[in-house]
């Protein structure tokens, strides 16, 4: 996917997207960046492909997809959007940073929140659904790209494995639901790119995610869902 850039960031080796929108704008994803040397390689990157960010979007706000939200403000003048199931989760985030015992600039305003389930975010000439897929925090969303064939997907389903559903906002019979109707109801073929992991297939997790698989024999399913 060219268009689509990935970039490892923080202790938690959280993913950040960047999609270049191919007329010098671009928009991040779950901006996680948090050292010096991390911001500094993401902005290389914008200046390598020519691109300024213009919007910046969240998936949720667990605090290693906004450690570099305040960045991503003060060097474009961004503000992130979050959907506003969310609140809660963003709230917390710098009490989670606090716990953690991990450093976190303070948080900026929000911008607009973003819309309803089944809403669109236009990113340049690119469409994104957005999906509600809530269970690893209360208000995670999904960012589709139908015409392309994937998914920017937060901490929802990774390679070979789910979400955590332990942390306050998680539930793991509304996860296995997210995954069941907002991820495998998708063609086979589309590509996950998930907040942390590498990329996978929505095919190759339901058939071999021992978590949620199509044969009925995942964990979370059998959990009642
Ligand atoms: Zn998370
Ligand atoms: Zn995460």
């Amino acid at each position: 996917m060219s268009q689509l850039h990935t970039f490892t960031f923080n202790a938690f080796g959280e993913q950040t997207y960047l999609l270049d929108h191919g007329d010098g704008a671009a928009t991040v994803f779950d901006p996680g960046m948090s050292t010096m040397e991390e911001r500094e390689r993401f902005s290389m990157r914008c200046v390598e492909l020519g691109v300024e960010i213009v919007q910046c979007l969240l998936t949720h706000a667990h605090l290693d997809h906004v450690m570099g939200v305040a960045w991503v403000f003060e060097k474009w003048g961004v503000l992130p959007r979050l959907h506003p199931t969310d609140d809660v989760t963003w709230e917390q985030a710098p009490k989670a940073a606090q716990l953690y015992g991990v450093s976190m600039d303070v948080l900026p305003e929000r911008g607009l929140d973003l819309e309803e389930h089944g809403s669109w975010v236009v990113c340049g000439t690119h469409r994104l659904e957005l999906r509600c897929a809530p269970g690893h925090s209360a208000g995670h969303v999904v960012f589709v790209n139908h015409e392309q064939g994937w998914v920017i997907g937060g901490d929802v389903l990774f390679q070979g494995s789910v979400g955590r559903t332990d942390l306050p906002g998680g539930d793991g019979a509304v996860l296995a639901a997210s995954i069941e109707n907002q991820l495998f109801s998708l063609p086979d073929a589309f590509e996950v790119w998930p907040g942390h992991g590498p990329s996978t297939t929505v095919g190759s997790e339901k058939t071999s995610n021992p978590y949620v698989n199509a044969q009925g024999t995942g964990m979370l399913q059998r959990e009642g869902v």
